[in-house]
């Protein structure tokens, strides 16, 4: 086919969308998978039986590391736990951890008096399903809550729940610029065209 002469109309039939078009879907697909229902704008304390019952939840997953426990500490503050036994009037939990570490996972668990699962592989939906099926509800009616987007809001979305994101849990003096992996998919999700403004 001749080469058309430039500042001509090529007038070759158009075979595929527009670049921009195609861009737009991409980052529709991906915005929705990546954007959280509730963005809380806080830790995972504001969570209160208000919300939930707000919200039409009876079940709540939580994820485990710098979400209810930073990571370099070993145990929940009493702050934390009387705020767990606080949520577990209104709604059913389970700790659901991508930690490999599993005693960590089972000790925390255990002091928290919850059902767990370790070496969860999320945004891996296998074994975050055995959490839902044995808390046997619809799954738009359990929330996934965690500090992280491509693994908390990612698995959480895949599988229909309510995602909500938390601010991580850190240890006095950190900051959450000391976190490089999470900073770098709040950039990335920002850069797909979601907004991560906590809503009024
Ligand atoms: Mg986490």
């Amino acid at each position: 086919m001749p080469k058309p002469q430039r500042g001509a109309i090529d007038p070759s039939p158009v075979q595929c969308q527009p670049r921009s078009t195609v861009q737009r879907e991409y980052n529709m697909t991906w915005g929705k998978l990546l954007q959280p229902d509730l963005i809380l704008g806080e830790t995972v304390i504001g969570i209160t039986p208000d919300l939930i019952q707000q919200q039409g939840l009876r079940g709540i997953v939580l994820d485990v590391d710098e979400t209810l426990v930073p990571l370099r500490l070993a145990e929940t503050t009493p702050e934390v736990c009387a705020w767990l036994e606080q949520l577990k009037l209104s709604a059913d939990i389970w700790l659901v951890s991508n930690n490999l570490n599993e005693p960590r996972i089972q000790r925390i668990a255990a002091f928290l008096s919850v059902p767990y699962i370790s070496g969860a592989g999320k945004p891996s939906r296998r074994k975050l399903r055995q959490a839902i099926a044995a808390m046997n509800l619809p799954v738009n009616q359990i929330a996934m809550v965690g500090d992280r987007l491509f693994t908390d809001v990612l698995v959480g979305n895949r599988l229909g729940m309510f995602t909500i994101l938390v601010e991580p849990m850190l240890i006095p003096g950190e900051s959450v610029k000391d976190h490089p992996i999470r900073t770098l998919e709040v950039w990335l999700t920002q850069l797909l065209g979601i907004t991560l403004q906590t809503r009024p």
